[in-house]
């Protein structure tokens, strides 16, 4: 009976919230040449999530995971080595054409992590506003472009917008052109935002002030979010679904409430118990992961994590572990885990 009511919520939610964005199994592999020789590094294996209209989805994983290359491929910056893109009903996998580049990209924007690399510091503030609205033809004139750029100005919170629009990058703070380049992807009205640790490289400061921006953006247009970060903090203040992610692929997933208080996959756990804690005063002690992440170039078989994993099974070495339903909506992939009310393969 629970099992059925759990299903009915679950259809409900999904009727409610349609997935604007479908990932499946997304794969990329690059060729490094090392000397004479080349060899294949695994950086996205099999990754497959969904993004639904209005709802912010967070990947969160050590460097060199693969969670920046997701979204690289996702805006088409990366040509995809296999698996599906599908946006809106329609499919991105494969070569584009410009044209469908150009739908794609007026629909998806992206924010990067350097605010200081983003913008171009022989043109104004204007002219990269402006530029976009051009670029995907959402409008004629240079005049209606200023006024549009004004108010994107004004609502990114750079007050009064004419003191700004016709500066240039340099005479700007970090934070300031950080909300240059959030006014530049919103300008064209997309339906999802890319934001690749769009604060890890400002001021302690001032990122709380670009996080709240951003959350209150995001509510206020309705948009779908997906934020790449390495911080669970910002992860858990900014999302409504978590995503965690290990050499190149996805362990676990879910509403960021129920993945934060109940990690069900181990290196969700430690991910977590590496968070400072004020009352704790401290990390736990003993709960570091030994070891590094595996090179993407000569992945373990079995569940990748198990070299560091405390607690490695015979069968964790042989098999890879498939994603196992813990919760409503929530899931990690692990042979240890034991779903609630018995697990079952998803
Ligand atoms: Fe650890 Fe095994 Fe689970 Fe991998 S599958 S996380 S090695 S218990």
């Amino acid at each position: 009976m629970r099992r059925i009511v759990i299903c009915l919520r679950k259809v409900l939610r999904v009727a409610e919230t349609p997935a604007l964005l479908e990932v499946e199994h997304l794969q990329k592999t690059f060729e490094v040449r090392a000397g004479l020789r080349t060899r294949k590094l695994h950086a996205v294996t099999d990754v497959s999530f969904t993004v639904s209209d209005g709802r912010a989805t967070v990947i969160v994983g050590e460097s060199g995971c693969g969670k920046s290359t997701v979204v690289r491929l996702i805006a088409r910056l990366l040509t995809p080595t296999g698996g599906t893109i599908r946006f809106g009903g329609s499919s991105y996998g494969g070569r584009l054409r410009r044209r469908e580049l150009l739908r794609l990209r007026s629909e998806v924007q992206m924010i990067f992590q350097d605010p200081f690399g983003s913008l171009n510091s022989s043109h104004s503030i204007g002219y990269h506003l402006s530029r976009p609205l051009f670029n995907y033809r959402k409008c004629r004139t240079a005049s209606e472009a200023r006024e549009r750029a004004l108010q994107t100005l004004e609502s990114v919170g750079l007050t009064p917008a004419g003191d700004y629009i016709d500066k240039y990058p340099h005479e700007l703070s970090g934070g300031q052109r950080q909300r240059v380049v959030i006014a530049r992807a919103l300008i064209v009205e997309p339906k999802l935002i890319l934001a690749d640790e769009p604060t890890s490289m400002l001021d302690v400061s001032i990122r709380m002030d670009i996080l709240n921006l951003m959350r209150k953006l995001q509510r206020e247009r309705g948009l779908a979010f997906l934020f790449i970060t390495h911080d669970l903090a910002s992860a858990r203040y900014i999302g409504d679904d978590l995503l965690v992610m290990y050499a190149g692929e996805l362990v676990e997933g879910g509403p960021v409430d129920d993945v934060v208080s109940a990690p069900a996959h181990p290196y969700t756990q430690l991910l977590l118990s590496a968070v400072p804690d004020v009352e704790r005063n401290t990390m736990l002690e003993g709960e570091t992961a030994p070891g590094e992440p595996p090179n993407l170039s000569q992945l373990p078989p079995g569940c990748r994590f198990h070299p560091r994993c405390p607690l490695a099974m015979d069968v964790c070495r042989k098999e890879a572990p498939k994603r196992v339903q813990v919760g409503e909506n929530h899931w990690a992939a692990c042979h240890a885990v034991q779903g609630n009310p018995g697990p079952k393969v998803i």
